[in-house]
C-alpha cells in the first residue's frame, strides 16, 4: 500500500502532467469506486467543465483542487494513476477516466478495487470523512517532538499500531513505520506510553528523516507499486529493515526477526530493538 512517500511521489508528478487541465467528460467504469455523492452520473456531470487547479496530499489521501470542487482519492492497495492520449489501448483495470479538452485522459487503474474517490465543494472535505479525524502531518511544522509526546502520553497501546493508526499521525504504513521503529532502536511491541522523553525523540527524528529520505528518493516500489509516470521510486534500495527476514541487521549483525505485531508482519532487531527499556 503506498504510504506518505509514495502518495506524496504520484501527489508531485500529477502536478506536473494535469496541472490546468480542463475536464470535459468522465467515464466512470467500476461505480464502487465512487463514494460520494452516491449516484456515479452526478459524480461524472459535476466534474464536467472544471479545471484542474493543483493536487495536495493528506495523510495517504490526493486532494485534487478544481475551480469549485475537491476530489478526494485513496489509492489504499494498488490504486495508481496515469497521463494517455485518447485512443491509447485502455486497460481492463482502468476504473474512472478524465477526458480532458485537450485530448488528454487521467485514467485511474486498480487491479484490487479497494480505491475510493469522494467528492466535495471546497472547505467542506476537510471538515467530513475520509479526511476529518486525520492527526498531524509528520513533515509539518506542527509535528514537534512536545506535540509526539503529548500524543503518546499515558497509552498503553502497542507503538507500532499506535503509529499506524492515522488518527494520531498520518501517512506512515507497515514499511515505513518498521523502519522508523528500527532506525529509533525502539521494539515495536513497546507501550506507547512507556517510552521516555529521550526514546521519544529519537522515535521523532527517525519519523521525519525517514519519510524525508523517502520521499526525497520518490519513495518505495516494494511491490507493484509505480508513481503517477510509471517510473518506480528508488526507497526500496535503502530500506534497512523491512523485507529482510533472517538478513543481518546492518547496525549490529544480529538476525532480523519478523513476528505479527497488531495483526501486521513486523520486522524488527532483537539487540537493536530490544522489548525492555534500555
Ligand atoms: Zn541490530
Amino acid at each position: 500500500m503506498p504510504e506518505l512517500p509514495e502518495v506524496e511521489t504520484v501527489k508531485r508528478t500529477l502536478n506536473t502532467l494535469i496541472h490546468g487541465k480542463r475536464i470535459q467528460k468522465v467515464t466512470v467504469r467500476l461505480p464502487r469506486i465512487i463514494r460520494r455523492p452516491d449516484d456515479i452520473t452526478i459524480f461524472a456531470h459535476m466534474l464536467e467543465g472544471h479545471t484542474i487547479q493543483t493536487v495536495e496530499r493528506r495523510g495517504k489521501f490526493l486532494r485534487f483542487l478544481l475551480d469549485g470542487l475537491v476530489l478526494v482519492s485513496h489509492l489504499r492497495m494498488e490504486g495508481r494513476y496515469g497521463l494517455y492520449a485518447e485512443g491509447d489501448p485502455l486497460d481492463k483495470h482502468s476504473h474512472v477516466i478524465f477526458h480532458f479538452d485537450d485530448g488528454t485522459e487521467l485514467r485511474y487503474t486498480d487491479v484490487r478495487q479497494f480505491g475510493t474517490m469522494d467528492l466535495f465543494l471546497p472547505g467542506e472535505d476537510l471538515l467530513q470523512q475520509p479526511l476529518k479525524n486525520l492527526g498531524l502531518e509528520p513533515l509539518s511544522p506542527d509535528f514537534t517532538a512536545e506535540a509526539f509526546k503529548a500524543l503518546l502520553a499515558g497509552k498503553n497501546t502497542k507503538i507500532k499500531p499506535l503509529l499506524l493508526n492515522q488518527a494520531y499521525v498520518v501517512g506512515i504504513g507497515n514499511i515505513y513505520v518498521d523502519e522508523s521503529l528500527h532506525a529509533a532502536g525502539i521494539h515495536p511491541e513497546r507501550a506507547a506510553g512507556s517510552l521516555t522523553d529521550e526514546q521519544i525523540v529519537r522515535l521523532h527524528d527517525s519519523i521525519v528523516d525517514t519519510l524525508t529520505n523517502a520521499v526525497n528518493a520518490g519513495g518505495s516500489s516494494v511491490k507493484s507499486y509505480v508513481n503517477g509516470q510509471g517510473e518506480s521510486g528508488s526507497y526500496q534500495h535503502k530500506l534497512r529493515i523491512y523485507g529482510r527476514k533472517d538478513e543481518p541487521c546492518y547496525t549490529c549483525g544480529s538476525k532480523v526477526e519478523k513476528s505479527v505485531v497488531g495483526g501486521r508482519g513486523t520486522h524488527f532487531c532483537p539487540s537493536c530493538q530490544p522489548p525492555l527499556l534500555t
